[in-house]
């Protein structure tokens, strides 16, 4: 019998358990919240990431480990790869969770990026905005995710409600200044790299996110096969330079025929959700393989698959379980606003068929804004 134990206890440790079910896998989820959704199926450890006590117990009960949160502690990563396997490794995660490292290292692999600049105090700030110039975003280097611990300055004079907003996160977190990319679309890679370093990836995937919060992905994107490649090198150039372990994604941003990498996630991704029903191997079954040591799964996309987030509260479900294509996820969260608290897939074998489905299911939900990118992508 083998255990996975899973830093962290939300909807990613969730289907991570649930897709681990069929393998015969236990798990053992490790979080710092009673509530948290992925206790429902796979039993609980509450505990502070820095609780020594607390890691020892887990350490103790599992036979390998990863994450679903990245911001567990990297001093914590490693003082429980030297108990059991961790994989991503620790080196790989303190890169993903610090936006100059992750940055500096895009660049050493030749991966482009926004012109950034770190930032430690008032006058480093202005020194930024004169390298990187205006629009820019700062932008905490730790602990920030969906667009929080941001704020765009759209021209100098907004340095001052910049540093109010954030300067007090500098000694603590540190800052970045990065360049605004007037995007024309985002792209996501998601990734899988195994023990032995065999590297997939699945369809390359368009992201379209609101305030800054995923809210929907199209599985493929609709994207020339010489982009397509491109994303899915630096993934790889990536993946080999970290040793990298388990799946990952690597954000990016599209302009004029280039992309620029935003960030890397060390750990399965929202915009890999429809995976589960639209490839051949989710991403949440090839990442257990991988930190496992398994054979990988085929990575194939089937059909055309679009992927939408539900935040702050559940819509009906029924719309989307009469498509034929429809699939319902609800991670069992409580509803609060801005929680992603559970996402629907829809897939058609033909990109016309899942326009059509997701204009119904857009109308059903008074949804029609956020199907509306969607469906102009498929029929563009
Ligand atoms: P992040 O937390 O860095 O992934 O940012 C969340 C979202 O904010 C991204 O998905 C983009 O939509 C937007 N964003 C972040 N950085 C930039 C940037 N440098 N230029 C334009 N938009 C950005």
């Amino acid at each position: 019998m083998t255990t996975v134990g899973i830093l962290g206890g939300g909807q990613l440790a969730r289907m991570l358990a649930l897709s681990g079910a069929p393998l015969g896998l236990r798990f053992l989820v490790m979080d710092t919240e009673a509530d948290a959704c992925a206790g429902q199926f796979a039993p609980l450890l509450v505990g502070d990431y820095r609780d020594e006590a607390a890691l020892a117990e887990f350490a103790g009960k599992v036979d390998v480990a990863t994450f679903d949160f990245e911001n567990v502690p990297a001093e914590s990563a490693e003082w429980l790869a030297a108990r059991v396997p961790v994989f991503p490794n620790p080196r790989a995660l303190a890169i993903a969770q610090d936006r100059l490292a992750e940055k500096t290292l895009f660049r050493e692999l030749d991966i482009p990026v926004p012109d950034f600049s770190p930032v430690a105090t008032r006058a480093e700030l202005d020194a930024a905005l004169a390298q990187v110039g205006a629009p820019c975003i700062l932008k905490t280097r730790r602990l920030g995710y969906d667009g929080k611990g941001q704020f765009r300055i759209r021209t100098l004079a907004d340095a001052d409600a910049a540093w109010e907003a954030l300067g007090a996160q500098a000694a603590k977190v540190g800052l970045i200044v990065e360049a605004f990319v007037p995007f024309e679309r985002e792209l996501s890679v998601v990734a899988v790299r195994g023990r032995d370093g065999e590297f997939r990836t699945w369809p390359l995937t368009e992201n379209w996110h609101v305030d800054g919060v995923l809210s929907a992905s199209l599985a493929p994107a609709r994207a020339d096969d010489a982009v397509a490649r491109t994303a899915i090198d630096y993934a790889r150039r990536l993946a080999e330079r970290t040793d990298y372990v388990g799946v990952f994604a690597l954000e990016l941003f599209y302009r004029d025929g280039q992309l620029l990498a935003n960030e890397m996630a060390p750990r399965v991704h929202n915009s890999g959700h429809w995976t589960i029903e639209g490839a051949e191997t989710s991403q949440f079954q090839n990442h257990l393989r991988a930190v496992l040591g398994l054979p990988l799964g085929d990575t194939r996309m089937l059909g055309h698959a679009c992927m939408l987030n539900w935040i702050g509260q559940m819509p009906d479900a029924l719309p989307l379980l009469a498509e034929p294509g429809g699939h319902w996820h609800d991670y069992g969260k409580q509803p609060r606003a801005g929680r992603k608290v559970g996402h629907a897939t829809v897939r058609a074998d033909r990109a016309e068929k899942l326009a059509l489905a997701l204009e119904r299911a857009g109308r059903a939900l008074g949804r029609d804004a956020q199907v509306a990118p969607v469906i102009a992508r498929l029929r563009g």
